[in-house]
């Protein structure tokens, strides 16, 4: 069997382990710590000054406090995303509250700004004021976010924005991560860095990242004993964590030109085929890349993104359909959507490629071997009709 290639696997900078070995020899192995005060000063240095960052558990967690932040409960309203990783949505579930999901758009395949108004226009002629609006950046690229944040200013909803795909993406220089009232970052083991499991809250206001480190340590009030007046609960970033972390923001700019890079070599090789295509950038727009995403037109190409799936799978390399929408999912069936079916066929014909930073030249020359052989293949039975 030959080795495996992942579809995003972890890529260390080096610096990593210093930072984790000085929590090991201060005794800082603790959910605090000098490396979780560093990675927060790093990320809200990177995004923008006057940034405030709480570094979390996980990105998820950061979803579900900037949640708890916006006053969502019971019998509440969130309007999501569909086409996002789940995560994006099991926070408002959480709370007990609905989500309204939302169809992607052709350009950016993030939320429809249209589909987005039309709903909540609708909701308000329900009498339901939705609780937040949450556009992603899905693979890296920026939603439409001059125009959702228009929408969002005119009815007066605040925007979460989930970023823990598009760390180092930005719109006319303007660092995702920065759009919303409250954005969230993820540093699981797949994304552009990593910090083994983690994410973090990021906030223009630090009123919400002090709350989220309240929060996020139990919701202990000022005394001796524990006291607590608000429910709390286990979220932040643990030193260790942080020190990983630390070491990868000293290599996000690197990741991001790798990532970007590896989208133009499939991009170059792959885009002149039939029936064949690549997200292209908007005016203004940079994505980090985090995943090359291909768009197979089974009419035109001969061939579907199952069997291209399934001829990487049996050379052992990881490719994956785009993610699901949350309004096909069996989990989120009876809840409202608006759209139509962008996102659908987008999840019928598009597959995540191999896109780890540290893709070596005989990896690329194995994972193209493969995808020739598949496009070939198809050209040499069309050709001999
Ligand atoms: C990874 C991811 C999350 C969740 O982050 P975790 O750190 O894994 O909890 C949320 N939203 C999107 C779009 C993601 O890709």
């Amino acid at each position: 069997m030959k080795p495996k290639i992942w579809l995003s696997a972890p890529h260390m900078g080096g610096n990593e382990q210093h930072y984790v070995n000085e929590a090991f020899d201060s005794n800082w192995v603790a959910p605090l710590g000098p490396n979780v005060d560093g990675l927060e000063q790093n990320i809200a240095h990177y995004l923008r000054e006057n940034t405030s960052v709480a570094a979390l558990s996980s990105g998820t967690a950061a979803i579900h406090l900037a949640l708890v932040m916006l006053g969502v409960q019971p019998g509440d309203e969130v309007i999501c995303q569909s086409m996002t990783f789940s995560a994006s949505a099991n926070p408002i579930a959480y709370l007990g509250a609905t989500p309204i999901f939302i169809d992607s758009e052709p350009e950016t395949w993030n939320m429809s700004p249209v589909h987005l108004e039309a709903a909540i226009k609708d909701r308000l002629s329900n009498g339901k004021k939705p609780k937040a609006i949450i556009p992603v950046h899905l693979y890296g690229m920026p939603a439409h976010m001059q125009a959702i944040m228009e929408i969002a200013e005119r009815y007066d909803i605040p925007v979460l924005e989930d970023a823990a795909e598009a760390l180092g993406s930005a719109i006319d220089g303007v660092k995702c991560g920065t759009f919303g009232v409250m954005s969230v970052l993820s540093f699981n083991g797949n994304k552009i860095i990593t910090t083994s499991g983690g994410g973090a809250l990021v906030a223009k206001e630090a009123k919400y990242t002090e709350k989220a480190r309240f929060l996020s340590t139990q919701a202990r009030d000022a005394a001796p004993h524990y006291q607590h007046s608000q429910i709390g609960y286990n979220y932040r970033m643990s030193n260790i964590c942080a020190g990983i972390g630390r070491g990868q923001m000293e290599v996000l700019l690197e990741r991001v030109a790798q990532r970007r890079a590896i989208f133009d070599k499939y991009e170059q090789r792959y885009s002149g085929h039939p029936g064949v295509s690549f997200l292209k950038e908007p005016e203004g727009y940079s994505s980090n890349r985090w995943l090359t995403t291909i768009l197979i037109d089974p009419q035109q190409a001969g061939i579907n993104r199952e069997t291209l799936r399934l001829a990487l799978e049996n050379d052992n390399i990881e490719s994956r359909p785009l993610w699901k929408p949350m309004h096909l999912q069996p989990v989120f069936a009876n809840c409202p959507f608006y759209g139509d079916d962008c996102a659908e066929k987008l999840f019928e014909n598009g597959l995540c490629l191999p896109s780890t930073s540290s893709l070596t030249d005989s990896d690329i020359e194995r994972i193209f071997s493969v995808m020739d052989s598949v496009f070939q293949h198809e050209l040499t039975i069309v050709g001999g009709r």
